[in-house]
């Protein structure tokens, strides 16, 4: 079926104009300026059978975001999230692809845990999510996990997944690490790394020098202090002065660490509902990770969507639910705040992410990409209220809090979800 999206303004990384989108079945098929969108055209494309026409007045037509930190409890913890809740959350936050980590109940490990949630979450038709694989089995740091053993004995790849992550803990034994390093560089998988032995500082460090020489492409996920912003514009500037260097590094940020600082955390409940691994900063280390998205030094937004139970969430359980604000939040902070302009904004939730995936079929509007589209309205002021959630996690240290740009209509593989 064809669906024509008119009247919007067309926004990604590289693009921004007036005009009209065409899907076809799954594939974006044309990007139409309204300059050269003429009366001909408009018969043309209408007058081809069964057609879905959308008007958009004017509203903010973007890529689908692309997630690549997210937690949605499945298998084991269904009290805190479900597969089915993660994804209409996903799908009401704008978000059309998401990985999910691997700290489930039993952990992901192998690539058949993985294939069977990927096909679960399939069925559901909502979003594309990609089950993250743990470095080590069962995730318990002394072993490389089924999956990374089976690479290594060469034997047959069902499922590859699109990260490789052991997030919720660091790994202590570096000549396990830098293994799994040199299989992920084989495989030419990003490796997503949690970093908190010693603290993050230290730990951002550790990584990447135990990275050097592997020719791995390391990724630190939620950046959150001054000094570990600061190692990863350092040690990118190094990488880009040697040239190819045996290394490619790049370094996420979540909505909570640019907007939120230790001050609400105690509000909230340092050990209770302003709880986050890592915890919310000091000021001057928000305002550095805003600088470090700024300057490219952070490529990207992920959401670290970690819902839990209430009674978990008040006896210590670490995170925050983040689908369904990233965007707004994000929005308020970078381009409300800083300056951020619409494109940088929507390059860090949707091409950058894409583009460190491996994902070359999504992250921008443009003829022959997967049709994955968020509608936005930028000018829609609502207020925070978890309890219209889809996801089952309320745990949201925005309660009550006033935002301005609301995700209306997400479009996923060519169908409405959301
Ligand atoms: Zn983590």
């Amino acid at each position: 079926m064809r669906t024509v999206l008119y009247n919007y303004q067309i926004v990604d990384a590289d693009t921004c104009l007036n005009g009209t989108v065409v899907i076809d079945d799954k594939i974006i098929t044309d990007v139409i300026s309204a300059d050269s969108f003429n009366y001909a055209q408009k018969i043309d494309l209408l007058s081809t059978g069964a057609c879905m026409v959308l008007n958009g007045n004017g509203l903010c037509l973007t890529s689908g975001f692309v997630d690549m930190h997210a937690h949605f409890r499945e298998p084991g913890f269904s009290q805190k999230e479900t597969l089915e809740s993660a994804s209409l959350a996903a799908a009401a936050g704008g978000y059309t692809t998401v990985c999910c980590m691997a700290n489930t109940k039993p952990p992901i490990d192998t690539m058949e845990a993985a294939l069977a949630l990927r096909t679960r979450a399939c069925e559901l038709e909502l979003i594309d999510l990609y089950p993250v694989i743990s470095i080590t089995k069962k995730m318990q740091g002394n072993k490389l996990s089924e999956f990374l053993q089976s690479v290594e004995e060469q034997k047959q790849i069902t499922y590859m997944p699109l990260l490789l992550s052991e997030d919720g803990r660091d790994i202590a034994d570096k000549e396990l690490y830098r293994r799994a390093m040199r299989i992920a560089s084989v495989l030419n998988i990003p490796l997503s790394c949690h970093c908190d032995l010693d603290g993050e500082d230290a730990a951002t460090q550790r990584v990447i020098d135990i990275a050097k020489n592997t020719n791995c492409r390391l990724h630190i996920a939620h950046v959150s202090t001054k000094k570990a912003a600061g190692i990863v514009r350092r040690e990118k500037a190094g990488i880009k002065a040697r040239g190819a260097d045996g290394l490619s590094l790049t370094a996420e940020a979540t909505p909570h660490h640019i907007s939120l600082n230790d001050r609400l955390a105690k509000k909230l409940g340092a050990e209770t509902n302003g709880k986050v691994a890592p915890p919310l900063r000091a000021g001057r280390d928000r305002t550095a990770i805003i600088e470090a998205l700024k300057d490219g030094t952070i490529d990207v937004i992920a959401t670290d969507h970690a819902p839990h139970t209430m009674f978990d969430k008040e006896n210590g359980s670490p995170g925050f639910t983040g689908l369904e604000t990233s965007f707004a939040v994000c929005n308020k902070v970078l381009a409300g705040e800083n300056n951020f302009s619409l494109k940088q904004l929507l390059a860090l939730m949707s091409a950058n992410p894409a583009r460190i995936l491996g994902l070359n079929d999504r992250g921008k509007i443009a003829k022959g990409m997967r049709a994955d589209i968020t509608i936005i309205d930028l000018e829609k002021t609502w207020t925070v209220d978890s309890y219209n959630f889809k996801s089952r996690g309320k745990n949201t240290p925005y309660n009550g809090m006033m935002l301005t740009g609301k995700v209306l209509r997400t479009i996923s593989d060519g169908k409405i979800v959301y």
